[in-house]
């Protein structure tokens, strides 16, 4: 499709005209152009809009200022041509009013059709965006119509103009004079600030439906002594996507392709076949995209690269296959799940075919083949070889056919996570729960055996351990006086008397450089308090009824608990990240991130004072 600005001039967009039609006298002229709607009745698929401008014109009630909106090529400045025209046709005898049905022929019809009145004045802000431009353009707006009975000004692509040359036009636009109307045509209506678009009436041009589409084109090959095939009619329709010029354009080029009948003369009534359009458009035959389909949710990589071969060989475009099958995947989903519905407009055997697909496969599956479909469109465009790209593209979907569907995936990700970390969630629970002398001291594991190995390597080996199995002892018999042997324990036990703050430093502020039952050596960070160590020495003998003696160290020492926390948290992430079952997730899911490891907290960091304020550690998700 070729892209060109929206600016109903089809002659930058004409293909080479067909040799018949530059032998014969009548210079050749582009469908779009020859066929552009002169009036309301001939606009086709915007019904509502010419009804509305119908009723206004006739009982003369036309706002002052229109902003058309809609996908290129839908009839924004042919509707913008057609006010035009109805509110200054002067009617074959020259004493007509504005009317919503300009006669054609008059002067002020001939010559806005020519694009050559005076009074009706286009600008294309795509090319004049400055406020320079506007300002020449509303200086006219004070004189009178020369000859018309309104000045119009259509401005095209408006949304492209600049923030000064919206504000000099937002002057005008609030106290207009009673002969100037203002139409703007815009492809991007949020671009178009609020303070113009609310001073204007709005109308939004619709695609025009496929089916209308090729009756129109089928009218205008009648009129053009073509033959159409219906099915090549089809094809353009569907490759207009919506865009009456840019269809009438593949139109233009369908007829230059046509077989002329068999006449050297070109007399004779032109051909368009099926065939010859789908080389155009390089398009894959309907039957084979399904072949294809099939072979790729099969998962048969080596029927589906040679299938794609085969059609790339043939002519089609790898990225229109691609398209293809993301249309048909839409397709197949709304047959799956508005059967009838969807059934409307595919020809018998596309329909049977697509029923039969869309048994085989569940919504799940079809979502994450789409947006794996999305993704690979988007990288072939971008591709220098877009064959290889689209290879690629199929072999991922090959790939992910042999893998759950995603629902089913989720499922098994969280079985594996109560397995594997089934005593971690049962921990954490009697841990809220439970009251607090009963806290256990042991830590969970990780929910995967990927984590909690990553998490051990990762740590400098904070706690050997029989140490953790002597705390976890010490832990279920709370009413003994209790031994802190390790740095750790020192911080869990302090947590256990709601010595909150000292053990809040201990964990975030102090590198631990040596300790054993009655000593504690510590390197205090700078926001330590200074009491520190004279604070902790009398509460553990407190607390344990021996004596402790806490020195200040300059020794480096280990990182301190949080630091170590930390540590093991980058360490669980690349851990689970490099799981297989989380692999494959994120391979399924384009985009998706780890948000949370179930079980997170490490061995080493159990009496962590974080370890309580984390959120119930089962939501684990996995959010695109
Ligand atoms: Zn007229």
């Amino acid at each position: 499709m070729p892209d060109t600005p929206d600016i109903d001039t089809p002659d930058s967009t004409a293909p080479p005209a067909p040799a018949g039609a530059l032998e014969t006298q009548t210079p050749y002229r582009v469908l779009a152009r020859k066929y552009r709607p002169a009036n309301f009745k001939d606009l086709i698929g915007q019904e509502a809009l010419v009804r509305t401008l119908t009723n206004a014109l006739a009982t003369g009630r036309l706002h002052h200022a229109f902003v058309l909106t809609g996908v290129r090529g839908v009839g924004k400045t042919t509707t913008a041509r057609i006010i035009a025209r109805a509110l200054n046709c002067i009617g074959p005898d020259g004493h007509g009013g504005p009317t919503p049905d300009p006669c054609g022929v008059c002067d002020n019809c001939t010559a806005i059709a020519e694009d050559r009145h005076v009074d009706v004045i286009e600008m294309d802000a795509a090319s004049r965006t400055g406020v320079n431009d506007i300002r020449d353009l509303i200086d006219g707006v004070r004189y009178r119509p020369s000859t018309a009975r309104k000045k119009v000004y259509i401005v095209d692509e408006v949304h492209m103009l600049s923030n000064k040359a919206f504000n000099a036009l937002l002057k005008t636009l609030e106290e207009p004079p009673e002969h100037v109307v203002f139409i703007f045509a815009t492809t991007e209506i949020r671009k178009v600030p609020v303070t113009v678009l609310s001073r204007c009436q709005r109308f939004d041009l619709r695609r025009v439906d496929q089916a209308l589409l090729a009756e129109h084109f089928r009218g205008i090959c009648a009129q053009e002594g073509v033959e159409p095939d219906a099915d090549a009619l089809a094809m353009i329709a569907r490759a207009a996507d919506g865009s009456v010029r840019d269809g009438l354009s593949l139109l233009d080029q369908a007829i230059a392709l046509g077989d002329p009948g068999g006449d050297p003369a070109g007399a004779g009534a032109t051909r368009i076949e099926a065939e010859a359009v789908k080389r155009m458009l390089g398009l894959a035959d309907r039957t084979r995209v399904y072949d294809l389909f099939a072979d790729v949710m099969a998962g048969r990589t080596a029927a589906a690269l040679a299938l794609l071969r085969d059609l790339y060989d043939g002519g089609a475009d790898p990225l229109v296959v691609l398209q293809d099958l993301l249309e048909l995947t839409h397709t197949i989903t709304r047959l799956q799940l508005v059967p009838e519905q969807a059934g409307e407009g595919l020809p018998e055997a596309e329909r049977v075919r697509g029923r039969d697909l869309a048994g085989n496969l569940d919504v799940a599956t079809l979502g994450r083949t789409w947006q794996m479909l999305l993704k690979g469109i988007e990288e072939t465009q971008r591709a220098p070889a877009p064959l290889q790209a689209a290879e690629m593209v199929l072999i991922r979907l090959c790939y992910a056919a042999d893998l759950p569907n995603p629902a089913d995936l989720v499922r098994q990700l969280r079985d594996a996570g109560q397995t594997a970390g089934g005593g971690g969630a049962t921990a954490a629970g009697s841990q809220s729960a439970g009251p607090r002398a009963t806290r256990p001291a042991a830590s969970p594991a990780g929910p995967m055996g990927g984590t909690a190995q990553a998490t051990a390597e990762a740590q400098p080996a904070p706690m050997p351990a029989q140490e953790t199995e002597a705390r976890a002892q010490d832990a279920v018999r709370p009413d003994q006086q209790p031994q802190p042997e390790t740095f750790e324990e020192i911080v869990a036990l302090l947590r256990d008397r709601r010595e909150l703050r000292l053990a809040h430093h201990l964990f975030a502020d102090v590198r631990p450089v040596r300790c054993q039952p009655g000593q504690l050596e510590i390197n205090p960070g700078p926001h330590a308090p200074q009491d520190l160590a004279g604070r902790l020495s009398r509460l553990l003998q407190e607390i344990t009824g021996a004596r402790w003696i806490v020195s200040l160290s300059s020794e480096p020492g280990a990182p301190s608990l949080a630091e170590r926390e930390a540590a093991a948290k980058r360490a669980a992430q690349v851990g689970a990240l490099a799981h297989p079952l989380v692999q494959a997730a994120m391979e399924t899911f384009p985009g998706a991130r780890l948000r949370r490891i179930v079980g997170d907290a490490p061995p080493g960091a159990a009496g962590a004072p974080t370890a309580d304020d984390d959120s119930d550690p089962r939501d684990e998700r996995h959010e695109p």
